[in-house]
């Protein structure tokens, strides 16, 4: 088969590792990929957001497959045209896609189908809001109805603060996702994600893993895209899997096929593991990033079969297999990140790095200059790791950064710390 691959980050590096692996693959090519992606699909400058020219690219190239890693393309209906085009494409289509492109639609739906999620209530206008608010009182999540690129969402301590949030969303601060507000609960407990592959009317539970969302050790710092994650999640056993599976992903799935919208694809559940259950915080249309570098490592199956049986309605009679090793990845970032930093540091020890056992490096935002490794991004690398346990994963991507040379990075020293320390005590 020949695939292309839409993205440009350390999730499609992964799945360009993985799908290159396949026997079933012929050609992978990826729009617009990363130096290191380079390494295993043929990059192609293409604009991901020009449909109509990712259409003609899949005909003169005979693509017989197309894989979407980001959510943008998918809300803008990447999959619609390209199906209409003749073109088969993983990921869900616009109307599925919703899931991940209006928090207010989630919400809704989840109430509908009784799938635990935080009580909440949706608003155009910020008088109804600061009233709604002021009503729950604090600690108070006030979410942007659209995508807004991991900014959308502000945990307020005070009244106060949910205020100001409101003012800035409907102030425009984040452009149209912000035209409608969900307020919700705060929930207590301590997060994971999980991941299940659905193709309409199936879903099949993949992995778990748990980010790390904040930018320094400790859990300080602001929110970022994601420092480190690591699978499984310590927090999700075989009990707690089949709940989430039973509660929330299997009614969501039934819903979407109710109201017409099939979702098949990738469904990553953000849970908040209560002590009286699993509760959704957020579904994603597609793959986590960093989680997909260490499901990809974990993943023993073949993925594109699976990928295919997920477009194709197939995925009944599908089973995959999984390593028991775990697996952590640690993202190096630029100095500033997720504020501003420079681009075009050298990056070097990567050949000594990934000659660590059990390592694999995959590349965020980087870019190849005469044949050095430039930084081009604001997280650069996922530096990761399959291991006997998490810590001794931990240990070997840790070991791996000692020997990378790039002094405009930073990196947090303790991804994995909640699993690792539960390790010690076991
Ligand atoms: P989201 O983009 O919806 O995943 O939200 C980003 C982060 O905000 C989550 O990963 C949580 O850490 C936090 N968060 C969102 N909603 C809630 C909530 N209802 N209660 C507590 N924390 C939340």
């Amino acid at each position: 088969m020949n695939i292309l691959l839409l993205g440009s980050g350390g999730r499609e590096h992964a799945l360009a590792w993985k799908i290159a692996a396949s026997p079933l693959t012929d050609r992978l090519f990826c729009a617009p990929g990363n130096a290191g992606i380079a390494q295993e699909a043929q990059c192609v400058a293409l604009d991901i957001s020009d449909h109509g020219r990712i259409i003609a690219f899949c005909r003169n190239n005979k693509i017989d497959l197309v894989v979407v890693g980001p959510e943008a393309p998918l809300c803008a209906g990447i999959v619609d045209d390209l199906e209409a085009a003749g073109i088969k494409t993983f990921g869900p289509r616009r109307a599925a896609a919703r899931l991940e492109g209006s928090k207010g639609f989630t919400k809704d739906l989840c109430q509908a189908n009784g799938i635990p999620t935080a009580a909440y209530e949706r608003f155009r206008a910020a008088a109804d809001a600061k009233a709604y608010l002021r009503s729950r009182g604090a600690p108070i999540v006030v979410k942007a109805d659209g995508l807004a690129a991991g900014k959308g969402v502000v945990v307020a301590q005070s009244v106060a603060e949910a205020e100001a949030a409101v003012d800035a969303m409907f102030g425009g601060a984040l452009g149209e996702a912000g035209g409608e507000l969900v307020i919700e609960d705060f929930l207590d407990g301590e997060e994971a994600s999980f991941f299940a592959l659905c193709d309409g009317e199936t879903a099949i539970p993949l992995a778990t893993a748990q980010d790390h969302k904040r930018a320094f050790d400790g859990d300080k710092g602001p929110n970022t895209g994601g420092m480190g994650a690591y699978s499984p999640a310590h927090n999700i056993d075989a009990v707690m899997s089949d709940r989430i599976m039973h509660d929330i992903i299997r009614p969501t799935v039934r819903a979407m096929k109710a109201i017409g919208a099939p979702y098949k694809g990738v469904l990553y559940a953000g849970l908040m593991i209560a002590p009286d259950g699993p509760k959704l915080i957020e579904y994603n249309a597609r793959f986590g990033d960093p989680e997909t570098q260490v499901l990809m490592l974990r993943l023993m199956s073949d993925l594109v079969p699976a990928l295919l049986a997920s477009r194709d309605g197939m995925l009944k009679a599908f089973d995959l297999r999984w390593y028991k090793q775990a697996a952590l990845t640690v993202v190096m970032a630029a100095k500033g990140y997720p504020g501003s930093y420079a681009r075009g540091g050298v990056i070097e020890g990567l050949k000594e790095a990934v000659a660590v056992e059990g390592v694999e490096i995959f590349h965020a935002g980087t870019k190849t200059e005469g044949g050095r490794i430039l930084a081009n991004g604001g997280r650069v690398l996922n530096v990761s790791a399959i291991g006997k346990t998490v810590g001794e994963a931990q240990a070997r991507a840790y070991q791996a950064i000692s020997r990378i040379r790039w002094p405009d990075g930073f990196y947090r020293h303790d991804i994995g710390w909640r699993a690792v320390e539960r390790e010690r005590l076991a």
